[in-house]
């Protein structure tokens, strides 16, 4: 199988089929993504405030990747190999914006050095926990920005995505045209000042075909949970979809009815927020998470 470099030039705004890729692969091959943070690598110091739009735009995917062989019904199962985070990366607030948009009356932006797996917030230390906050492929039809999710995946900022996690997701176009960027250093479920501990990686993904998998909608798999997924500009309809998700998983993999799988899900799954910055504003993503013990 061979390996492939997408250079930090190579990004997106949007997942859109009519974007020419970036590189093609055949299945099984692994992809080296060299990412941008969500400024394009505009915020250098503390002094760098994000009170003004950016240029080009915000949120960057590396890609489009041309999977040969893929077509609408396929799936592309992702296995994020590994993430190679920068040095340094950045929090920030936003005046006017976030869950507390009320109460931030100012910008601030803090650079923010990540040694070793251990962030440095001034003298605080904590352990990093690197994420994916967009994966997915170009979408039928309109492209769609990758600050937004959707059934094609996208800025999702589930922190399942990680290390050793497996990601399947719909081709809806020839070639699926998967992008992947904005990593986080860490985030809090919620993201609830819009801006993670966003910083510039390298992740290594192998990308596997699953023809005529005929999958909806994203799925997450890790070691020890299966994730579904739900988006949506309200919480309440974005919880539902992720549940909506997990019902029909536990249903199809443990052969139960569904009042079984729904008592059962009352019981043993949770429903998580992933993103919820801007409630009403901004759209909401969210998880459905069981454990693999439960669900093979
Ligand atoms: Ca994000
Ligand atoms: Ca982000």
């Amino acid at each position: 199988m061979a390996s492939h470099r997408l250079s930090r030039q190579q990004i997106v705004y949007r997942l859109d089929q009519s974007i020419p890729p970036a590189v093609e692969i055949d299945p099984g091959d692994t992809v080296y993504f060299e990412t941008y943070d969500a400024r394009t690598g505009s915020i250098l110091s503390d002094d760098d405030l994000l009170d003004h739009p950016h240029p080009v735009g915000s949120n960057p995917a590396t890609g489009p990747v041309f999977v040969r062989g893929a077509e609408p019904g396929d799936g592309l199962c992702v296995t994020i190999e590994s993430i190679d985070l920068a040095e340094s990366g950045f929090l920030a607030v936003k005046k006017g914006e976030g869950l507390l948009a009320h109460r931030a009356d100012h910008f601030a932006t803090r650079i923010v050095p990540v040694n070793d797996g251990v962030v440095h917030f001034g003298d605080l230390r904590f352990p990093a926990n690197p994420m994916v906050g967009v994966i997915g492929t170009a979408p039928a039809g309109d492209g769609i920005s990758t600050s937004f999710a959707g059934p094609h995946g996208g800025n999702m900022d589930n922190r399942f995505i990680t290390q050793g996690s497996r990601v399947h997701l719909p081709v809806e176009v020839e070639g699926a045209g998967l992008g992947i960027g904005d990593i986080h250093a860490a985030m809090g479920d919620g993201e609830i000042t819009f801006i993670g501990l966003e910083i510039c990686a390298e992740v290594a993904a192998r990308v596997d075909l699953v023809k005529g998998a005929g999958i909806r909608r994203p799925l997450v798999e890790t070691d020890h949970h299966w994730v579904t997924t739900g988006e949506g500009d309200d919480l309440g309809d974005a919880a539902r979809m992720a549940a909506n998700e997990m019902v029909d998983l536990l249903q199809a993999r443990l052969e139960l009815s569904f009042e079984e799988a729904y008592m059962l899900m009352s019981a043993a799954v949770d429903v998580q927020i992933c993103q919820c910055c801007e409630p009403g504003e901004f759209p909401v993503t969210t998880r459905a998470v069981v454990s693999r013990d439960l669900v093979p």
